[in-house]
C-alpha cells in the first residue's frame, strides 16, 4: 500500500541502503573547532566558544540574552525555577510532547496540567487554553488558580512540535490576561519564526536543545533566551553551583545545579550555527518535495500554518486511522526507510495519570496517526 511511498523516500536519499529518521550532518568548520578547544585546554565550562555560542544564538533568535547549558532538559528544569514555579504549583503544557517538558515540571516538584493541542500545528490550542481556563482558573491576589485544586498555576509551557510553530501570539496572550509565566519549549523550533519572529521569544524564558537528533548539534547541549537581564544573570548564576566570582574562595549563595554548557561541545555548536540557514532552506526544500508526492498520492502530510516558517526539523504524514499507521510503520521499516509514530499521550504515562487535564481529544486523534518520515538534511539532493 505504501511502496510507492517507501521509493520515493529512499529516491530522495539517494537510495542508501538504511534511511534514518535524522542524521547530524557535519560539514562545516566543526573539526577545527573541536580541535581549537582541545589545543586551549579550555574543554571545560569555562571558553571562548562558550561566549561565542551565546552570542550567535541571541543574535539567531533575536532575544537580547542567551545562557548556554548541558541539554535542553536541564534549560527547560532552570527557567521553570526561574519562572518561580515551586512545589505544588502547577504547569500547564500539552499531552503531545517528547516526555522531557512534563519532566522538568516534575523536578521541581510541580504538577503538569495538560490542555489540548491543535490538528494542524500539533501544538497547544490557544482555543482549548482559553476555554479549559474559563472553566477551571481564577485569578485572585495577582495569581492564577485551578478552582478545581486549589493549586496555583504558575506557568505555561508549549511546545513547538517537529519545528512547526505553535499559535504562540495567541497564548502568549492568553497567559498574559490569567498572569501565567510562558516558557516556550523551543527544543525542536530552531530556525522556526512566527511572523518573523523567532520561537523562544515570545515569553518570558524560551529553551532549545542541541541534542545529537536535533537540527543542530552540540553533542548535548541546550540553552536559555530571554530579554530580561535579571533572569539572563541568575540562569548563569544557578547553572554554575551558585558560586560567587572570586579569585580563590569557595562561597555559594543558593542551591545551584552544573548546568553550564562544555566549550568542547560549544565549538561543536558554534560550527553547526554557521551551518544553520542552509540546514533550514535544504529542510524546507525536502518538505517541498514530500509535498509534492502526497498530494499526488493521497496522502496527508503536515505543513507549517500561515505567517509561520518551519525549520521542519522532522516531517509528518498524517494516516487515516490507527491501522493505516501501524502498516506504513510496518511497510516502510520493513524495508530500510526508518519511519516512528509521534508520542504516546504524557497523561497516559503512570507518572501523570493522576495529572489535572482539558479534554483531549485532538491530542488523541493525533497520537494515533502522526508518523515521522526522515528528515536529516540532504547534503546532495
Ligand atoms: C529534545 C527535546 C527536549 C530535551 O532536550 P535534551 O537536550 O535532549 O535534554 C525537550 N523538549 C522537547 C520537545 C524535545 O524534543
Amino acid at each position: 500500500m505504501f511502496s510507492d511511498l517507501v521509493r520515493y523516500i529512499k529516491d530522495v536519499f539517494n537510495n542508501q541502503e538504511f534511511i534514518p529518521l535524522h542524521e547530524p550532518r557535519f560539514i562545516g568548520n566543526e573539526r577545527k573547532y573541536v580541535l581549537d578547544a582541545i589545543d586551549s585546554t579550555f574543554v571545560s565550562s569555562v571558553g571562548s566558544y562558550v561566549d561565542q555560542f551565546e552570542e550567535k544564538i541571541a543574535e539567531v533568535t533575536g532575544a537580547k540574552y542567551a545562557v548556554a547549558l548541558v541539554n535542553g532538559t536541564n534549560a527547560l528544569h532552570l527557567s521553570l525555577l526561574l519562572a518561580g514555579v515551586e512545589a505544588n504549583d502547577e504547569v500547564i503544557t500539552q499531552p503531545l510532547t517528547f516526555i522531557a517538558t512534563a519532566n522538568a515540571t516534575s523536578y521541581c516538584n510541580a504538577i503538569p496540567h495538560f490542555v489540548d493541542v491543535d490538528k494542524d500545528t500539533l501544538g497547544l490550542s490557544p482555543k482549548s487554553l482559553r476555554n479549559h481556563l474559563e472553566s477551571i482558573a481564577e485569578v485572585k491576589d495577582g495569581f492564577c488558580f485551578n478552582r478545581l485544586s486549589g493549586r496555583r498555576i504558575k506557568a505555561c509551557v508549549p511546545m513547538h512540535t517537529f519545528g512547526l510553530c505553535s499559535r504562540i501570539d495567541s497564548i502568549a496572550k492568553i497567559c498574559k490576561e490569567y498572569n501565567i509565566a510562558l516558557i516556550e519549549d523551543a527544543a525542536e523550533s530552531i530556525g522556526s519564526t512566527f511572523k518573523n519572529q523567532h520561537t523562544g521569544t515570545f515569553g518570558l524564558l524560551g529553551t532549545f536543545s542541541l541534542n545529537g537528533n536535533k537540527t543542530i548539534t552540540s553533542g548535548g547541549g541546550g540553552a536559555i533566551v530571554t530579554n530580561d537581564e535579571n533572569l539572563a544573570k541568575r540562569a548563569k548564576h544557578l547553572s554554575t553551583q551558585a558560586k560567587i566570582p572570586h579569585k580563590w574562595e569557595y562561597k555559594h549563595d543558593a542551591i545551584g545545579y552544573n548546568y553550564r554548557m562544555p566549550n568542547l561541545n560549544a565549538a561543536l555548536a558554534c560550527a553547526q550555527l554557521e551551518q544553520l540557514d542552509f540546514y533550514v532552506k535544504n529542510k524546507r526544500q525536502l518538505n517541498d518535495l514530500y509535498f509534492n508526492f502526497c498530494s499526488q498520492n493521497n496522502v496527508t502530510l503536515v505543513r507549517e500554518i500561515e505567517n509561520t516558517s518551519s525549520n521542519y526539523w522532522l516531517n509528518s504524514i498524517v494516516c487515516k486511522d490507527k491501522t493505516e499507521r501501524d502498516l506504513l510503520l510496518t511497510e516502510t521499516n520493513d524495508n530500510g526507510v526508518m519511519t516512528r509514530p509521534i508520542w504516546g499521550l504524557m497523561n497516559e504515562l503512570s507518572m501523570f495519570k493522576n495529572s489535572p487535564k482539558s479534554d483531549l481529544s485532538n491530542a488523541q486523534w493525533l497520537e494515533d496517526r502522526v508518523v515521522n518520515i526522515p528528515s536529516s538534511v540532504r547534503l546532495d539532493g
